[in-house]
């Protein structure tokens, strides 16, 4: 399968447009305006402000099943150090994490769908704002996307540095890791620092509770499994001699089944609630559910691992990939629709700088086989 040379340069300049001009999330109006712009030029049925930013054009192609390619359109809030002249022109902001190479690789995957019309069935093309933190997927299921536009499957791609360019990775089941942050106030009772005994002492029992957080992983989690509990800021305490009342720990959790996500946050409750107990303290927990893990089902892996195979031939696709520890918010379009998500290599000769990285570029490279996944998944699916 080989895309249209117009449309390999025409995604080349749309991405470094994408590219000089980035947003954040929920920002997106230039980028959606460009997305819609181009559809419509496609002869899409085109849905504009999903939840604000996103977009969706729909291309229909007699009967057959229906699926949904997604891509996302934000930035991050990172200032940008490399010189090439299509740099961000938006100080403290850039693409730093490729979703400028996605949604190029999308259009022209709509840019060629439209002209060829060689499939059968419905074509939804998301484009969501906010993957970055603010969970964008999860607004635009909320303004009904599924009920609004069915899909039969979803399916999306992420650039992955570290993968050699024009090959594939995907893990049947869990491909990346949910994402959850936690805050626990210890409440105990001030006191003069000479006098430890006239007060109960938070940053103390604070302290002994991020020690034991440690033993979810290590003591209560089946070993073979992959959890992270990471307690990043303790905060207790501003003078020599007074020992705190109150002292405030935070931490995520990153894990790669929902039951060991949910394992893990009994866990802490009960570490921060006993701990505090036995201190005379008082442990307030409050978890803040992020993003789910990311969990490919396996008929629709085993179609994406086909199509893969049509773009780069049998060799170029790893199909039982390591995980990532990081997460993605299309786990929650996953959640309510069969599918997979894919990673795409983008290191050639030299190698691509990590995502969130001021000197990360999407390699423009990349773009014909990410289009060509997407031309080959709405191709190649029967239900
Ligand atoms: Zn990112
Ligand atoms: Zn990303």
């Amino acid at each position: 399968m080989t895309l249209d040379a117009d449309l390999l340069e025409q995604m080349k300049t749309w991405r470094r447009l994408i590219h000089r001009h980035p947003e954040l999330a929920f920002d997106e109006y230039r980028t959606a305006g460009l997305v819609a712009e181009k559809l419509v030029e496609f002869g899409l049925d085109v849905e504009r402000n999903i939840a604000g930013t996103g977009v969706v054009g729909t291309l229909r192609n007699g009967a057959g099943p229906s699926i949904g390619l997604r891509a996302d359109m934000d930035a991050l809030p990172i200032s940008e150090e490399n010189t090439f002249d299509y740099r961000s022109a938006h100080p403290g902001c850039m693409h730093a994490c490729g979703h400028d190479g996605h949604t190029a690789m999308l259009l022209g995957a709509a840019a060629h769908l439209a002209r060829h019309r060689d499939f059968c069935g419905t074509l939804h093309f998301i484009f969501q704002p906010a993957e970055e933190m603010a969970g964008g997927a999860g607004e635009m299921i909320r303004a009904g996307l599924f009920d609004r536009f069915p899909c039969d499957a979803v399916y999306a791609l992420h650039n992955w540095p570290g993968l050699k360019l024009g090959h594939f990775a995907i893990n049947p089941g869990p491909m990346m890791a949910s994402l959850d942050t936690f805050e626990i106030i210890v409440s105990g009772t001030g006191a003069h620092a000479a006098q430890p005994h006239k007060g109960v002492d938070s940053l103390l029992c604070a302290a002994t509770i991020v020690t034991s957080l440690q033993s979810i992983v290590s003591r209560s989690i089946d070993p073979h499994e992959a959890l992270v509990v990471t307690v990043t800021q303790l905060h207790g305490g501003d003078a020599w001699n007074v020992i705190p009342a109150s002292t405030v720990i935070r931490g995520t959790v990153r894990a790669m089944r929902e039951v060991d996500r949910q394992l893990a946050k009994r866990r802490i409750r009960e570490i921060a609630g006993n701990t505090a107990a036995a201190f005379g303290a008082t442990a307030d927990v409050r978890h803040i559910d992020g993003y789910p893990p990311t969990v490919n089902t396996s008929r629709e892996t085993d179609l994406a691992i086909a199509a893969a195979r049509r773009v780069v031939g049998d060799g170029a696709v790893e199909f039982d990939c390591v995980p990532s520890m990081a997460s993605e918010d299309f786990s929650l379009m996953l959640q309510r629709r069969p599918g997979a998500y894919m990673w795409l290599g983008v290191d050639g000769d030299a190698h691509v700088a990590p995502l969130h990285n001021p000197h990360y570029d999407f390699n423009d490279q990349a773009l014909g086989y990410g289009a060509g996944f997407f031309v080959e998944m709405a191709r190649g699916t029967r239900y």
